[in-house]
């Protein structure tokens, strides 16, 4: 790479072209490092003191400058003063305090990224959690550069949510990028080009809009069903993490809901949504996907994800810590809030409860008798809900994985979860750009337990899914349907790729490749038998064009 291009991770889709604004420290992914919980409120405090002392003093300083100059000089305050009025904005940096422990100072510094001036801007940072990406104004935002982070990172998954374009694992970005310096940003490629020519801009525009026109050819399919050519019917749901996602979602013809991410509406609030609230939510997305499901996932909560009601003393090894249905399980006043609110909107629609993180059965009883407890609850308590509604399990561990069949005989449906299953089978944290090469969904040892958990559902008649993002990619999607899955929950922008992919393949000759990949011996190979198999029925150059393929980069060289 010349000493204007940068490499990373391409984790959203897109392009985006403006002047970059780095934050040059590092997000505290660890909220104690920075200002302890404890002292959380008296930092809010400490910022509008703040605040009021500096309002005080652009006052003064308008004053003397209309005394001595005129007001029309003076009215150049105007707009510090009226940012500092603004209780939106001030409430806002109030938040990334309480949320994310940042110093006043550096809560302040970040949200003026977003209106330093109106140019929009692509943020540069050392590394980006889930919590400051859902902050982000994608009209003042139009690219993330980031040191760290991968495809899977939450930080990743909730940019592709919004919209943003984003390059993850870009080593060195905070030393190579100036404060100011103009960029092009390719996250469909994972570039980052430094310093423009007008040439490369305008040929970056038209590689957009390239882009746009095919998304839009791509669109045509979205009203037909998703069918493979030998006539095997799959069933196209939506990721849904933010509610923005919903109409996306329906546009992109989904299916249902296969994954509504819950954690995210905590991840920026202060408060814990209440019961109606949430029963509000859960009924608004079932009534827009009607005679479909709505899967809603229970608290994924730990690691940087956690309210900070909640924060317990930080762990060494959070992702194999205080997580999920362990923290569900563990504060059952949270978890019954969700089950009733659910129990609520299933009166008005479809909706299933899924577990997260599920790693043993009594997690499955436990959550079982929560559900039954709080039905009866609400029925003596005369409140409109259901009495009953589908529990099923999430399978994104190895112990899930290993005891599919015992979860398919008890649960009333699995859903693959492959972004964690990927990590603990491998043992790669999936947010470590460093381990990013390592971090392989395709390898024989997950695809034995993919394999294993359909072939476990089938037995027991249970419907199963995957809602990780490999089902959200053509490659995957096409062996997914060789393993036996026939429903897939997919990242509602890549709805219509998906389906496009589906249309042209044959389930029998998915199923072949999928007995010759779970022969294979590498994830190299199985990335080698898919290319070629699905070149056989679909214009590759085509989907690689629009979205990168795993193993793209070493066909080419492979071909070179
Ligand atoms: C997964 O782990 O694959 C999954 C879908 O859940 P999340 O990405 O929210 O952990
Ligand atoms: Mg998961």
């Amino acid at each position: 790479m010349s000493d204007r291009h940068l490499k990373g991770i391409g984790v959203s889709a897109g392009i985006g072209v403006g002047p970059a604004v780095v934050v040059r420290w590092a997000m505290p992914d660890v909220p104690h490092r920075v200002v302890p919980r404890s002292q959380v409120e008296k930092e809010v405090r400490r910022l509008r003191a703040a605040v009021r002392d500096v309002k005080r003093f652009l006052q003064a300083m308008k004053a003397k400058t209309e005394d001595r100059a005129g007001l029309d000089e003076a009215r150049i305050f105007d707009a510090q003063i009226l940012m500092l009025e603004d209780k939106e904005f001030l409430a806002a940096v109030a938040n990334l305090i309480r949320e994310n422990h940042l110093t006043a100072e550096k809560a302040y510094e970040f949200k003026t990224l977003e209106v330093r001036d109106t140019q929009p801007s692509v943020v540069v940072a050392k590394e980006l959690s889930p919590a400051l990406t859902v902050e982000l104004d994608r009209e003042h935002v139009v690219g993330l550069v980031s040191e760290e982070g991968t495809r899977t990172s939450h930080a990743a998954i909730l940019a592709h949510s919004i919209g943003i374009p984003a390059v993850f694992g870009v080593a060195g970005a905070i030393e190579r990028i100036e404060p100011g310096t103009m960029l092009v940003m390719d996250g469909t490629r994972g570039t980052v080009l430094l310093d423009p020519t007008p040439h490369e801009i305008a040929e970056a525009r038209a590689l957009e809009q390239r882009r746009r026109e095919l998304a839009s050819q791509l669109e045509e399919v979205v009203d037909l069903p998703a069918v493979t050519v030998d006539g095997l019917r799959i069933v196209l749901r939506g990721n849904v993490d933010l509610p923005d996602e919903i109409s996306a979602a329906r546009q992109h013809g989904a299916e249902g809901v296969g994954l509504l991410r819950t954690e995210f509406l905590i991840t920026g609030h202060s408060t814990l949504p209440t019961e109606d609230e949430q029963a509000g939510y859960f009924r608004r997305v079932a009534e827009a996907f009607p005679g479909h499901p709505v899967v809603v996932r229970t608290y994924d909560l730990g690691g940087d994800k956690l309210p900070l009601q909640f924060r317990a003393p930080s762990e060494a090894n959070p992702q194999l810590g205080w997580r999920a249905i362990r923290v569900c399980l563990d504060r059952p006043e949270l978890f019954r809030t969700q089950v009733r609110a659910a129990l609520r909107a299933a009166k008005h629609g479809d909706v299933w409860l899924m577990a997260p993180l599920v790693t043993r059965l009594e997690e499955l009883d436990r959550t079982r008798a929560l559900v039954a407890e709080e039905a009866t609850r609400l029925a003596r308590e005369g409140v409109p809900a259901a009495t009953s509604l589908p529990v099923g399990v999430m399978v994104e561990t190895p112990a899930a994985a290993v005891i599919a069949d015992r979860l398919a005989a008890e649960a009333d449906f699995l859903s693959v979860g492959t972004n964690d299953l990927t990590q603990y089978t491998l043992v790669v944290d999936r947010g470590n750009a460093r381990l990013a090469d390592r971090f392989t969904p395709h390898d024989p040892s997950v695809l034995r337990l993919l394999k294993q958990v359909a072939d476990a559902a089938r037995a027991a008649g249970k419907p199963a899914s995957v809602c990780g993002e490999m089902a959200s990619e053509p490659l995957s999607a096409f062996l997914l349907i060789g393993l036996g899955y026939e429903t897939l929950s997919v990242a509602p922008p890549a709805l219509p790729l998906v389906k496009w992919t589906v249309r042209q393949v044959s389930a029998a000759r998915a199923r072949a490749v999928a007995a010759e990949a779970l022969a294979a011996r590498t994830a190299d190979d199985v990335l080698d038998l898919l290319r070629l198999a699905l070149a056989e029925a679909v214009d590759l150059k085509l989907l690689d064009h629009h979205a990168r393929l795993p193993g793209a980069r070493r066909a080419a060289s492979l071909n070179a």
